[in-house]
């Protein structure tokens, strides 16, 4: 990380991942655990250590019975086993007595003789060429850590539920499920070691308007709580100690963002419709059911995907279908007449990847989560369906399978979807029979039988997060390589047009739901490829349709046909930026 030095401030720089300003005071959360201290004992003193080892190791015990317990309901017994290897740990004997000798001989507290020997022994186990024992070292690694917690009172960082001052999470990392419950009145920002900009967490950020910055590497390690920082989420920095002057800059920065949202809010209510008469659809991302007010308010036209993992996750239980439905109901009847699109259960990837409620698998991203995890659970897919089916009659209710990689799996989710129709036929439910179905296309083999595809759904949705990370083979989430995760890479603008001319030869509508969209830099080379729906973050309606509404169609087919041709991510980028700042200056007169 670069970090320089202005007039008694320092400066830190990462990835912005959510616009905004805000300053105040750190709040370190989830820690880095540094070593514990040393404390030398008097003889009757390690007895007492003795035996506060021994309740840290019982409550240890209770809190792995528990999560095992709820990932068992939640789960199944498979899933719940992975935590058996936890507790054989806590039973190793060879352990557990190196401890209770060092204590006895060398009379020291309790949490430091254990970090020596466990530190010990995770290194030797995870230095040695073996598949077998590296898991074991994890296990290790993981309830050592949990015992030397309860050692110390700790609980991992305080609860972010519970803040009591408006703070800035400083973190390593900060996982999706714990970003969408942040409160918005106490969190004003946040920055993380780690992660990038298509991560969940960061898109959480956008639409939960909080600003954030990203990929800061160590900068956990440079701030300590309490100290006073201005982070600027446009621009990716945190600012230690602001001047006057600083300060002075952020608040005229602040006053042209309250100017030009007003500005915005004078289309808010206007198709999005460019100056020579082509119009799009423009919708929302939702991931919280209590954020639908916002949709309408924002001036979207409808959602355009509905992250329905949001509601499965930070819980115990998987939810009934009785609130399930409640709560896509909720939204369909908000909206009507205008679309949402639920997008069915897309577990796995980063959505639960920080929690221990999911096995843990080595290449997440190209594992069990998705349409495969659905079709394999089946009565948590059943719940879900017919949840949708039901509210299908309380608006214009559409459904989406995300991670569509081959017909087969379309076929089997089309059939599964007919099946639940059945049962609730048979049950005298009311369905609308002609509810739109339509899948995700966010993996390069669903775009190269998109034509095929197509025949069996409604619409397509483009989701460029996931589909410029697999055809590109760049993690979404790393940020040491955010630099090659490149939306307008020749590869990727040549995917999207497939896509385009697959579903208007077949007469279906295509959208793009992917964070691409709401980047303004990029919407005429979006529109040039044909995309009849651009569905983005709340909070970034206005501007995109600000823009929408002071481009030509003309232009941007010629910067997409240009774009086709071209072999260069960076001249793609920079053509269709320059258009963008030729037609809607005001967009960018923005942050220093
Ligand atoms: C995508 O992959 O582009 C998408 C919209 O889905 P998600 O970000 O939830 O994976
Ligand atoms: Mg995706």
């Amino acid at each position: 990380m670069q970090a320089s030095s202005r007039l008694g401030e320092r400066v830190f720089h990462g990835i912005p991942a959510s616009a905004g300003v805000c300053r105040g005071k750190v709040l370190l959360f989830g820690q880095r655990r540094e070593k514990v201290l040393r404390c030398e004992l008097v003889e009757e003193d390690v007895p007492k250590q003795i035996e506060r080892l021994e309740q840290a190791l019982i409550q240890t015990r209770r809190q792995i019975l528990e999560v095992q317990r709820r990932v068992n309901e939640a789960m199944g017994a498979q899933e719940a086993g992975i935590f058996e290897a936890h507790l054989l740990v806590l039973e190793d004997q060879t352990i557990l007595d190196e401890v209770t000798r060092r204590i006895t001989q060398e009379k020291i507290n309790a949490e430091f003789a254990f970090q020596e020997v466990a530190d010990k022994y995770f290194a030797t186990l995870s230095a040695i060429d073996d598949e077998y024992l590296r898991e074991r070292a994890k296990d290790l690694r993981d309830v050592a850590g949990r015992i030397l917690n309860n050692l110390v009172g700790q609980q991992g960082g305080s609860d972010l539920r519970n803040l009591t001052q408006p703070c800035i999470i400083v973190s390593d990392d900060l996982t999706p499920s714990t970003t969408a419950f942040l409160d918005r009145n106490m969190v004003l920002g946040f920055a993380t070691d780690v992660g990038s900009k298509t991560s969940h967490t960061a898109i959480l950020a956008r639409s939960l308007h909080i600003p954030a910055v990203v990929g800061m590497q160590d900068v956990t390690r440079q701030l300590q709580t309490g100290q006073y920082i201005l982070l600027d989420g446009f621009n990716g920095l945190l600012i230690l100690n602001p001047t006057e002057q600083t300060l002075f800059e952020y608040g005229q920065v602040v006053r042209k963002q309250v100017s030009l949202a007003e500005r915005l809010q004078e289309v808010k209510d206007l198709p999005a419709i460019t100056l020579d008469g082509h119009q799009v659809i423009l919708s929302a991302n939702l991931e919280r059911v209590e954020d639908t007010a916002e949709v309408k308010a924002g001036g979207a036209e409808g959602v355009g995907l509905y992250r329905t993992e949001f509601l499965f996750i930070n819980r115990d239980s998987v939810p009934e279908e009785e609130e399930q439905y409640q709560a896509y109901r909720a939204i369909a009847t908000a909206l009507k007449p205008q679309p949402v699109v639920i997008r069915t259960l897309d577990i796995g990837g980063d959505k639960f990847m920080s929690h221990l409620q999911i096995p843990k698998e080595i290449n997440p991203s190209l594992g069990w989560r998705a349409i495969r995890f659905c079709l394999h659970e089946r009565a948590v897919f059943r719940r879900q369906v017919r949840a949708i089916l039901r509210a299908s009659v309380e608006g214009n209710v559409k459904m989406m399978f995300p991670l569509i990689s081959g017909l087969e799996e379309l076929r089997q989710a089309n059939a599964f979807v007919e099946e639940c129709a059945a049962e609730l036929r048979a049950e005298n439910v009311p369905m609308n029979p002609d509810l739109e179905t339509g899948v995700m296309i966010e993996v390069p083999s669903a775009v190269l039988i998109a034509e095929n595809l197509a025949k069996y759904v409604d619409f397509f949705s483009i989701g460029t997060n996931d589909l410029i990370q697999y055809t590109l083979a760049v993690d979404r989430l790393n940020e040491k390589i955010a630099h090659l995760y490149e939306p307008t890479h020749p590869a990727i603008v040549r995917l999207i047009k497939l896509t385009v001319d697959a579903a208007h030869r077949n007469s279906i509508w295509v959208g793009l739901c992917g964070e691409m969209a709401g980047d303004i830099t990029l919407v005429p080379l979006l529109l040039g490829l044909g995309v009849d729906e651009l569905s983005v973050a709340v909070p970034l309606v206005p501007q995109v349709k600000y823009l929408i509404r002071r481009l030509k169609i003309s232009d941007a087919r010629s910067l997409a046909q240009f774009a086709i041709n071209c072999d260069s991510a960076t001249e793609i980028q920079a053509k269709s930026e320059a258009l963008v700042r030729s037609a809607a200056p005001r967009l960018f007169e923005e942050p220093v």
